[in-house]
């Protein structure tokens, strides 16, 4: 028996509910703050990925799925949602628009990871980014849409953290002073730590592991070398948070997983579980576009993984809404039954009602029962006694009431 890939899962109808409604809430989030949608190809040259999201990263190192197509061309499925639209944004030339462009995509991201609840080799995200101004209201705004999102959710319990871990002019100083710190906790570390404080001294500050995090808790802080201003950029942004009454948390350790972030970083977690089940993170990234041929162009983003809202929307008892289904089932006994009720199925459905005809020749009941379990509304009953008057037995599932009524004015009575 063939199995769904580890770390990919099928999402079968009794699922779909909860898809849907996110898509919804989703569009309905992003068209209120201008965003338009985009979908990139799910593979990109490797090159893009490496470039932009880090060779030191946790992804690039260890999870990328890349190989080599049959022209010779180096291939990855995208990791990450921001590259790509990074990308597009130049090779469309959407710099000529007027600038910030809002971009929104919902895609499938492959990491190779070490399969666990809520954590998959496929998954789902949502995500959005603002290309082309690095005004700190801009920060807020995008920062704003992911808390109002989640709140149009339902979702409750959530903490908004966030840091700014300065840009190419700062930061070089403020890793100096974190290696500088990390020095003396050499053989306290886990063995990635170690790693990180040659490769990626930034990354030690979000190790899960708990030595490693009472280490972090007393490093330097970013905040501390911002330079003036990044420091301004940070203070603009609290000031208008705090005027959107969004109730963020300052968190010295927050760093974010890829490289290509610059000053504002942020992220939205469960408030019980915390960084292990982050449903959500962004922030800044000023150099990518001219990392990655641009001009210097400034932009900010955002993405949330689905399967991790669906989870806490579970765990929350969220209600969504259910999908629509046919209201209407058509059960028939006989031949002569059978193309009359074939006629009106196709008639009904022409006119938007939703109908599931009984195939094959099952007894009445079995249809019956079949139309109970795809929890219709109405069943529609035509025998060779209906045939011949022109009429339909019209049955209530619920109250099992019936009635007989003539075929012509079946569908005013569903309507
Ligand atoms: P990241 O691109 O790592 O910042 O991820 C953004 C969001 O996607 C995270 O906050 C998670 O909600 C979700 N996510 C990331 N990796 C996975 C994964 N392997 N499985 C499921 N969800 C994930």
């Amino acid at each position: 028996m063939y199995r769904a890939p580890r770390g990919t899962s099928d999402i079968l109808p009794k699922e779909q509910a909860h898809w849907r409604h996110i898509e919804q809430k989703v569009a309905d989030i992003c068209q209120l703050y201008g965003y338009e949608r985009i979908d990139a190809p799910a593979f990109e040259d490797t090159q893009l990925f490496t470039r932009s999201v880090g060779e030191d990263t946790d992804i690039v190192e260890k999870q990328m799925y890349t190989f080599q197509d049959r022209s010779g061309s180096q291939i990855t499925l995208r990791p990450e949602g921001t590259a790509s639209v990074c990308r597009a944004y130049l090779e469309h030339g959407l710099h000529n628009l007027p600038q910030p462009v809002k971009l929104y995509y919902i895609t499938s991201i492959f990491r190779y990871e070490r399969p666990q609840a809520g954590r998959y080799r496929q998954h789902y995200q949502f995500g959005y980014e603002a290309i082309g101004d690095d005004d700190p209201t801009l920060d807020a705004e995008v920062i704003d849409l992911a808390w109002q999102f989640f709140e149009s959710l339902n979702l409750h319990h959530l903490s908004l953290q966030l840091n700014s871990i300065g840009c190419k002019k700062c930061r070089p100083g403020y890793l100096t002073a974190l290696k500088d710190y990390y020095a003396s906790y050499t053989h306290d570390l886990c063995s990635d730590c170690k790693t990180r404080l040659k490769r990626n001294p930034l990354r030690l500050l979000d190790c899960k592991k708990p030595l490693c995090q009472q280490i972090a808790n007393s490093a330097p802080r970013s905040i501390d070398y911002l330079c003036q201003q990044c420091d301004t950029h940070f203070n603009q942004l609290k000031k208008y948070l705090e005027l959107l009454e969004l109730p963020f948390i300052v968190n010295h350790c927050l760093v974010r997983g890829l490289d290509y972030y610059t000053r504002t970083v942020f992220e939205i977690q469960p408030e019980a579980e915390g960084a292990q089940s982050t449903l959500g993170g962004g922030g800044r990234y000023d150099d990518l576009i001219e990392e990655l041929g641009g001009k210097p162009t400034p932009a900010i983003g955002f993405a949330a993984g689905i399967e991790r809202i669906i989870i806490n929307l579970k765990k929350q008892n969220i209600p969504v809404p259910s999908l629509p289904k046919p209201r209407v089932f058509i059960a028939y006994v006989g031949n002569e039954a059978r193309d009359k009720a074939t006629k009106l199925a196709s008639t009904l459905r022409r006119t938007g009602i939703g109908v599931i005809e009984a195939i094959g020749s099952k007894s009445l009941k079995a249809q019956l029962r079949q139309a109970n379990s795809l929890g219709i509304h109405h069943t529609v009953i035509i025998g060779d006694e209906e045939v011949e008057a022109g009429t339909v037995i019209l049955r209530d599932m619920t109250t099992a009431e019936q009635k007989t009524i003539p075929i012509d004015q079946l569908e005013g009575e569903l309507q």
